[in-house]
Formats: structure tokens, sequence, C-alpha cells
């Protein structure tokens, strides 16, 4: 039976968040990333450990089947991969940066101004889309100490939290993309790959779900279940089970991460007790 290749970082950002991916989709991978492949013992998959700049020539070249990269370098190495879908890390921003002394004025401050990066195509397609007329200059990294030595008059380069533009006295003035982790496949992956990558877009798919969403139980007077299940309404409908206590029910749900802490005031309004919120290991819908 034929094993579908995925390509992942070696070493870097990317590296442990693309394996523990994989791990929590089931898949065993033994301990170690310093070989080049390695080999599933319970998935028909093979894992080539990359640097993340050859990912999408290898892909393209079907020397792996789909890998795991940063949208970044899919849009800089414009290869023929096909993206296709977001897994949830790796976000970050791709920016504009100058001296923080210089005063901005727009992007036209960029005119005949020369820009250090490591993403000359994302760059340029930029200054063309604005008619900005730039220099810009490639280099391999340490992208920010080019303005500090003279070598550029701003940066183009990727931006988390900022802390590094900051520590070499440089100020972000445009952002230009934002960025995450994706996963790409070879424009012809034959019938029985995609099979097995269907199975595996199924895990990861239901391992996002988990992340994004908690259990959600909490006890609440009877009156109050039509409005809290207004509130939670879950994955089809909130249970509802009577509590000992005449006149009370405990209610379950599943709740977004993201909308816990602005529903909690409204549930607690409403009457709600004994609130817990719980990770979920899987979720299928
Ligand atoms: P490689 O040796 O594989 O070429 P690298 O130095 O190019 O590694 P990393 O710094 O590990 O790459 O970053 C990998 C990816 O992580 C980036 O392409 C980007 O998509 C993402 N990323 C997220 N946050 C950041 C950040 N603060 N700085 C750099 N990359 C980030
Ligand atoms: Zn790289």
């Amino acid at each position: 039976m034929s094993k579908l290749k995925i390509a992942i970082q070696k070493s870097g950002r990317l590296s442990e968040k693309s394996l523990s991916l994989l791990r929590e989709c089931g898949i065993k991978i033994p301990n170690g990333n310093q070989k080049l492949m390695t080999v599933s013992s319970n998935f028909p998959i093979e894992i080539l450990f990359l640097r993340d700049d050859d990912i999408p020539q290898y892909v393209e070249q079907n020397v792996a089947d789909i890998g795991i990269l940063g949208e970044n370098e899919v849009w800089e190495k414009n290869r023929k991969v096909e993206t296709v879908r977001k897994v949830g890390f790796g976000n970050c921003r791709l920016s504009l940066a100058i001296p923080k002394d210089e005063s901005y004025t727009g992007i036209s401050y960029f005119n005949n101004k020369k820009i250090a990066t490591t993403y000359p195509k994302i760059l340029n397609d930029f200054c063309r889309k604005n008619g900005l007329n730039v220099e810009i200059e490639e280099i391999s990294g340490s992208v920010e100490i080019a303005p500090g030595i003279g070598l550029a008059n701003g940066i183009f380069d990727i931006v988390s939290t900022g802390s590094t533009l900051l520590m070499n006295g440089l100020k972000e003035v445009e952002t230009i993309a934002y960025s995450e982790a994706v996963l790409i496949k070879s424009p012809d992956l034959p019938e029985e790959k995609q099979q097995i990558l269907d199975q595996l877009l199924f895990r990861i798919q239901s391992v996002i779900y988990s992340r994004e969403n908690k259990y959600i139980l909490l006890n609440a007077p009877n009156e109050a279940i039509k409005q809290i299940t207004a509130l939670l309404p879950g994955m089809r409908s909130p249970t509802v089970l009577p509590l000992a206590e005449e006149g009370w029910s405990s209610i379950h749900s599943v709740i977004k991460e993201d909308d816990f802490w602005s529903k909690i005031d409204q549930l607690k309004t409403l009457g709600a007790q004994g609130i817990l919120v719980i990770p979920i290991e899987k979720m299928i819908i």
C-alpha cells in the first residue's frame, strides 16, 4: 500500500507544532527529528524533515505529496502547489518597518528607498500593485539589522510581537499580509494518496474543532433553560438533565473558547451556577 509523504519543518518555529498536530491526529511518530525521514507505525504516512523554504519545491516536484509550512513561504516561492487548509498555528504578519525616529508619511515614503527582505517576491508584488518604485535588497537572514548598518532604509519582514523590531530601533509602519501555517498538496496527487489525505484532513478538522471548543456544564433554575439554550446552542442543542433538587437542571453544551468570556456574565445573570468548562479531546460534527 502506498504511503502519503508529508514534508514538515525540520527545526524551527513550526516543527514542534506540526508534529504535535499529527500526533493529536492519532498518528504515531518515532521520537527525534534528526533523521531526514521517518515512518508512522499506525498510519500510511512518511514524514520528511526539511527547511521550510524548500517545501513548496519538493511538493511541486512530488518528492513530498503534502507539506505544512507558513503561507508566506507559499506566496514567496510561487510554486505549483495547492493550499488545502489552515492548520491553526504559526500566525504572524509581514510588515514594513523603518528606523523609529523617521517620520512616516504613508506608503509613498518608500518611493526611491532601499528595503531589505528575505521575501522579495511578496514585496515586489506589493510595490507593483501600489505603484511604488523601490529598490529591493534581498538578504537571507537577520533582516532587522540592515538599516542600522546602512544596508537599507527600511525592512520588510515577519513580525509577531514586534519585540525584535523594537530591539533594533525600528517601528512597524505598514502590514502587508497576515500569514499562518497551512497544509499544501501537490496538484497531481494520485487517487490512492488523495484518499489517505482525506482521512488525515478529517482527523485534522476534528483536532482543530476540539482545540477551538470547550465542553461546558452548569446548573440553572428551570425558568432560565430557554434563554441559556439560546446562548449555548452547542452542536445540535444542549443536553438538559434534571437535578435532584426540584426546579433546577444541569445543562451541558459546547462553546467556542473565544465566546466563553463574553457569555459568562449573561449566564450568571440568568442564574447559572457551578459552571465547569472542560477541554474536548476530539470533536466530530
Ligand atoms: P528554516 O531553517 O526551516 O528555513 P526559518 O528560519 O526560515 O527556518 P522560522 O523562523 O522557524 O523559519 O519560521 C518558520 C515560519 O514560522 C515562518 O515562515 C512563519 O510562517 C512562521 N512564523 C510565525 N511567527 C514568526 C516569527 N515571529 N518570526 C518568524 N517566523 C514566524
Ligand atoms: Zn526558512
